[in-house]
Formats: C-alpha cells, structure tokens, sequence
C-alpha cells in the first residue's frame, strides 16, 4: 500500500475532523519521521509538543514494555504500585502538594474547572450554582462541550450549542478587562501563559504577574493551563516562570508521557484539590499503571537530559537564524524556548503551502490560525539539525 491508498482508506472510513498534511508516517526515532514511502522528514510539531522527549524515547519505550508485561490498568478501585510515585515525583519535581491524574488533555482541564467550582462553593462560599469562571479570547484548552462553550474561535462551537453557563472571557493581555470581569462569584481565572493554538502568542510583559496579584487580592483562583507551553517547551519548566508568579492550579498532558500514551494531571495544592472526595470525580484510566510508568520515566528524561535548559538555549539560535532570512512574507518571528511561532504578512497567502513546501523538502511544521507556521520540534534537536532546517525555511519564504 502506498501514501494514496492509505489516504483514501482514511477518507472514506473516517470522520473528516482534521486537515493533516498528506503524509503516511510508518515510524519515528527523536526528531525524525519517516513515511511509507521510506522518505523521511524532520518533524517540527512534536504532535502539538506531545513529544518534546523525542519520538520513541527509548529509555520511556523500554519502560513501556516493561510496564506492559506487568500491569496495565488496575482501576481506582484498587491501587497500583506505579501511580503513588508519580504523584510523588510530579508533586517534587514541580512544587505543588498535590496531584490528580487523567488522560487527555481536555478532561484534565474539566477536572481543574470541577475543583475550582467545588472550591468556590465549598471554601470561597459562592452562593450555590453562581460560580464564575473567567478565560481568555483566542483561548484552547481542548473540544469538549464546557471548554468550546468559552471558545472564542466560531468554528468550534458551531453545531453544538446550547453551551455550558458561568464563563467570561476577557481580552488576552488585557488586566483593565480581568480586573473589570471580576466579580464577588468568580472562582477562577483560566489562562495559558503562551497561547499555543491561538498563534504562539505571548502576552504583554507583566501581564501574568498583574493578574496573579490581580486573582490573590480577590480571592480568585489562577489556573495556567500548560498543556502546551509547559514540560520545557518553552525553555522554562513551566511558562508561567517567564514572570515571578506561582499558579494555584497548572493543568498538564501532552509531553508528560513523551508522547507514548495519553497522561494528564492538574497540580495544586491541598487546600484545592484537597475538596475531591471519594466518587466526586474519577476516569477508569486516569492513574493507570501503565501510563503513570510511562509519566515517571518521561519527567526523568526531561531532568535528567536537561531539555528544559537546551529548550531555552537551542529556541534562542533557532530565532535568531530565521531573523536573519531575507523575506517579504514575515511579519513577526516570536517564541520562547523551541516554542516558536513565524507570522506573516496576509498577502503571503496562507501558512499552509509554506508547509506543503517544506513538507517536500523533509521539514513537518503545521500552519495555526492560517497565517502563523509553528516550529516546537522535539526538544532534544541538534544545532546542526537547526541550521539544516532554517536553510529550507529559508528556500520556502524566499517563494515569490
Ligand atoms: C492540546 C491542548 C489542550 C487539549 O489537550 P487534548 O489532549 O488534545 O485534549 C488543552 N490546552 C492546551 C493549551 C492545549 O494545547
């Protein structure tokens, strides 16, 4: 079988809620994929930053198979041997009392919006069924129907009304709108601190620390959701350091399982997650042996090969090169760490067949809001595997 016959399988079998590019990945090995037709590409997306550890770590790959052939899933209903250390080593590694574990990335932030309704209702003292919760315009934090209901993107809510209550969004980067939104029945303040979906988009220097002050005078809960800019992505733990401010909850997934397997989990401390009682909230998988395996090993990665540490460093190199392409078509090149999003000019016709173009030189990136190309390649890259890429971004941006 090849790339087309596969394609048109999908086509005709599967639902069409995705776009991808027209490549058939059969394997992969750190920053390198390679097709069915045995071409082989360098990926610039790291599945969303899912695979920040490399593809197919083969420390987190030999941990897999060797959680594998002991347990894989005992449910909550009794305990495993796996899931006590991660809580332990998660909660060590990134400060916070405690941990609460799911799978995707979408249930991890409901899981962070049941804790702060339950703790303004059970600690704040909101009046019962009036919590309020307030985000971010340009906001992801994933599909489901209470986190599109605070979307401000018309195409993820189209068809799905009605929509869950008690949401506000205000501007991004705006504190004079969050400070104006606050209200005696708002819980919490939900806010990545790198918009990842929305453009890679950074907000204005001291924004975060003024509404983490912001959220403390009013008793208000600020919740980061790292899904994406967290796990060194952006050359820092968490993206949130860039500012001195300590969350009360960060939501997390993506690369806290290097990609091998859906982990989430949403840290904070007892006097949060500490409201949970038993049969409050619970996933079959969420805790499960196999993936809290797969999470000790793929945090040890991270710390032990100091990627947090070559994010930041090799995010630095890989902007200043691109800065240094002669083209019309940018407006912007921003980022932090091997977080990094190229804007462009509207006239340059679309993100996309910059990266049909690259994608036939060997270099995977995907467009995000159509006029932004995003590079967060796999965090363990090379600065001659860097230099081999921006010579091909730059072929591609000198297209007329
Ligand atoms: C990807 C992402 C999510 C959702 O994660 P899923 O695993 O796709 O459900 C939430 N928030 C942010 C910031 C993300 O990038």
């Amino acid at each position: 079988m090849n790339t087309k016959d596969f394609i048109d399988i999908e086509e005709k079998f599967g639902a069409h809620n995705y776009h991808p590019l027209d490549v058939v990945i059969e394997k992969a090995q750190g920053v390198w994929v390679w097709d069915v037709e045995g071409n082989k590409y360098l990926d610039c997306l790291a599945a969303y930053s899912a695979v920040n550890q490399g593809h197919c770590h083969p420390r987190i790959i030999s941990k897999l198979k060797e959680q594998a052939e002991k347990v894989t899933l005992t449910s909550r209903a009794f305990r495993n041997d796996q899931l006590p250390l991660l809580t332990q080593e998660l909660c060590e590694i990134t400060g916070y009392q405690m941990m609460l574990p799911m799978n995707s990335g979408a249930e991890a932030v409901e899981t962070a919006l049941k804790a702060v309704r339950k703790w303004g209702y059970k600690i704040k003292k909101v009046e019962e069924g009036k919590a309020e919760i307030i985000t971010c315009t340009n906001n992801f934090s994933g599909r489901t129907i209470s986190i599109i209901s605070f979307s401000t993107e018309e195409q993820y809510r189209d068809g799905y009304a009605p929509f869950t209550p008690g949401y506000k969004v205000v501007e991004y980067g705006n504190i004079e709108e969050l400070e104006k939104a606050i209200t005696p029945n708002t819980v919490a303040f939900l806010v990545e601190p790198i918009q990842g979906e929305g453009g890679v988009i950074i907000p204005p220097a001291g924004y975060l620390k003024a509404a983490s002050d912001l959220c403390k005078k009013n008793n208000v809960l600020f919740v980061a959701d790292e899904i994406q800019s967290g796990l060194g992505r952006s050359g820092k733990l968490f993206a949130y350091q860039y500012e001195d401010i300590r969350p009360d909850v960060v939501i997390i997934g993506k690369a806290l399982s290097g990609g091998c397997y859906p982990v989430s989990a949403v840290l904070s401390d007892k006097e949060v997650l500490g409201v949970f009682n038993p049969g409050d909230h619970g996933s079959t998988f969420g805790g499960n042996p196999l993936g809290a395996a797969i999470a000790r090993e793929s945090l040890k990665v991270l710390v032990e090969e100091n990627l947090v540490e070559k994010s930041f460093e090799l995010g630095n190199y890989f902007r200043e090169k691109l800065g240094e392409i002669e083209t019309a078509h940018v407006k912007e090149i921003r980022g932090r760490g091997l977080f990094i999003g190229v804007e462009l000019h509207p006239v340059a016709g679309g993100a996309r067949r910059f990266c049909e173009a690259l994608m036939e030189r060997g270099v995977l990136c995907k467009e995000t809001h159509s006029h932004v190309i995003r590079f967060a390649p796999p965090l363990v890259i090379t600065k001659e595997e860097i230099d081999w890429v921006v010579n091909l971004v730059k072929e591609v941006l000198q297209m007329p």
